[in-house]
Formats: C-alpha cells, sequence, structure tokens
C-alpha cells in the first residue's frame, strides 16, 4: 500500500526508552486510538491508522499500522494502488477477507490471500502496485511496515511468501508469520527480531501467552472487546506493552470470535526519518529518493503489469517538519 495521505508529514521517530527491568506484575498498557485516512480517489477506501502517531512512533521495527474493513469493494471501490516506491523498509500484507494482486519490480506477480504472509522488502529500492481482484467482495486486512536498520536498509529488493500452519492455545487459534509464538516459529527471514501473529479468541477464553521480556507489544483488535493485562480494548485500538513482560494474558469479554494482530519487537534504538513511502536516516535521504522515483531511476525499478500510470511523489514540504520520538517512559 502507498501512504497516500495528501499532506505527508516527515516523521522522526526514535526510541527514548531505557527499557526497564523484566518485572513479573501485570504491564501496563497504553491504549493507541486510531485515525481515520482516506486512501484518495472518488471512492476511496478509508484505514484507520494506529502506527505513526503523536503517542508513538515505532513498536520493535514496526513503524507503520493501517488497518481497513471490513468494507463492501462495490461501495469503496476496493484497492486500487498503482506503482509507487518504497525504500528502506518492509511491508507485510496481511488479510481477513478478499484478495489483492501484488507486482513489484522484482518481477513477483503474487496473490495476497487471507492467513498467508506477503513480506516485500524494499531495502535500497523497490516499486510495486496492489489492486484488489475482481472477485473480492469484502476486503479486510492490515497493512504493516517494518523499518530495516542501518546495516541493512540499502539491501537488495526482495518478495517473500508464507503460509503459517494454524496453532491451538486454549480457546485461541495463532497464526504466527514473524517470529516466534506458542511454540511455533516462522521461516522469514527479518532483518531484526520481531514478533507479527493472528489470533482469533473463541467468545469468553483466556489466553496468556509467554513472551520474549526484551520486546515490547502492539495488539491490534479488529474484532471484539478484549482485556488485555487487564486493560479493556475495543475494536480498531492497539494496546501497547513496554518491554519487561515475560506473559500476555488475553481475555475475550465478547460473545463472539475475538480477532487480533499482536506485533513485537526489542526497542528500535535507531532514528529514522518517514516520508510519504520512505525511510530515511535523514532528510537528504528523503529528497534523494524522491528525486530517483521521480527521475524514473533504476533504484526502484519498474512494475510490469499494471494498466495505468505509476503514482507521481507528493511535493517535499517546504520547512523540514520538527522530529518526533517515542515519549518517555512514566
Ligand atoms: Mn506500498
Amino acid at each position: 500500500m502507498s501512504n497516500v495521505e495528501t499532506r505527508p508529514v516527515e516523521v522522526r521517530c526514535g526510541s527514548t526508552e531505557d527499557g526497564g527491568a523484566p518485572s513479573s506484575v501485570e504491564p501496563r498498557v497504553d491504549v493507541l486510538t486510531p485515525r481515520d485516512v482516506p486512501l484518495g480517489g472518488p471512492r476511496a477506501m478509508t484505514v484507520r491508522r494506529t502506527l505513526p502517531q503523536r503517542a508513538r512512533t515505532l513498536i520493535g521495527a514496526w513503524c507503520f499500522a493501517d488497518h481497513y474493513g471490513p468494507d463492501d469493494v462495490a461501495r469503496t471501490g476496493g484497492m486500487d494502488v498503482a506503482p509507487h516506491p518504497h525504500t528502506g523498509l518492509q511491508t507485510v500484507s496481511w488479510l481477513f477477507s478478499g484478495e489483492i494482486e501484488h507486482r513489484d519490480s522484482l518481477g513477483s506477480h503474487a496473490l495476497v490471500r487471507p492467513g498467508e504472509l506477503n513480506l516485500m522488502t524494499g531495502g535500497h529500492g523497490i516499486a510495486h502496485s496492489e489492486v484488489s481482484t475482481p472477485r473480492t467482495t469484502i476486503l479486510h486486512g492490515v497493512q504493516l511496515w517494518v523499518a530495516l536498520p542501518e546495516e541493512h536498509r540499502a539491501t537488495a529488493r526482495d518478495f517473500q511468501h508464507h503460509v503459517p500452519e494454524p496453532v491451538r492455545r486454549d480457546g485461541a487459534e495463532i497464526r504466527v508469520f514473524l517470529g516466534t509464538l506458542a511454540g511455533v516459529t516462522s521461516p522469514v527471514r527479518t532483518f531484526t527480531p520481531l514478533l507479527g501473529a493472528e489470533i482469533v479468541l473463541e467468545p469468553h477464553a483466556t489466553l496468556t501467552l509467554p513472551v520474549d521480556p526484551g520486546f515490547e507489544h502492539g495488539l491490534l483488535v479488529d474484532r471484539g472487546d478484549v482485556r488485555l493485562a487487564g486493560t479493556l480494548l475495543r475494536p480498531a485500538e492497539l494496546g501497547y506493552t513496554h518491554p519487561g513482560a515475560g506473559t500476555l494474558t488475553l481475555v475475550n469479554e465478547s460473545d463472539g470470535a475475538a480477532r487480533l494482530v499482536l506485533l513485537g519487537g526489542p526497542p528500535f534504538e535507531e532514528e529514522i526519518v518517514m516520508w510519504w513511502n520512505f525511510i530515511g536516516r535523514d532528510h537528504e535521504d528523503i529528497v534523494r529518493a524522491r528525486e530517483d522515483w521521480e527521475n524514473a531511476s533504476d533504484r526502484f525499478g519498474a512494475v510490469a503489469g499494471y494498466p495505468g500510470e505509476r503514482l507521481p511523489a507528493p511535493a517535499l514540504p517546504h520547512a523540514t517538519i520538527r522530529p518526533r520520538g517515542n515519549p518517555p517512559r512514566r
């Protein structure tokens, strides 16, 4: 997906936390509420964005979280994102319903389907298009970005596909698409330790998951009312826990099944600048990436098979926006 905010904000992110010591007490949960972002176009779909936001810019290396649907594509027009570039990041497409046709400048042509991970590495540069297929009636899922660490941010472009086997635990069905949870480890390569999993919880089920105490976590609620470490989260909210927790306890308070996406990773210590579809380390990185895209440089390559023009980059902001970091731990 392309970040098509009409006035994209340059965001400088960095962890300012000390991490904290492991503790047996229940972790404090910060509730992050989403803001609605229209993706543009006459019948455009709107996404609910929980990362980045004022209160938090990163969870581990996860730096962008858009949650959308369930959308009736007859009404919204579905997804149609023309070829656009990425650099310095990986994109994770994870669907609950519907189907998206992905094409990229590696030559990948893939169908993104529910329960299947598609991880695209932008590295130095990649371009891709994403279009919901004609057989899609309901589009519902998440689009997530991962910041690449300095030593790998210019890595070669790549595309990985993985279908995790669901595992059952205490009234839950868990699909681990990145990292390790519930005894399952995803084979998909990442450049920093990461956790990404879908969890479906039966009505009124309680699930306690051992987690890496060096990780911070984010629990995004798709459906249901779910208590995380004692704090109630509503649909579309993201509950954040600081590093230090050895277990996370999830309770589905609703009469229907709850669906969640659990993200995690050790705090990302580097400062990054995020603008449009680019992640860099300073303003000049962004200016160069934008120029390379506008000049149709080989850096991003070409996407074959998309019936239309590629997306132009928005204008750069006139002034450098003030850096933003994560708030200090209280
Ligand atoms: Mn994209």
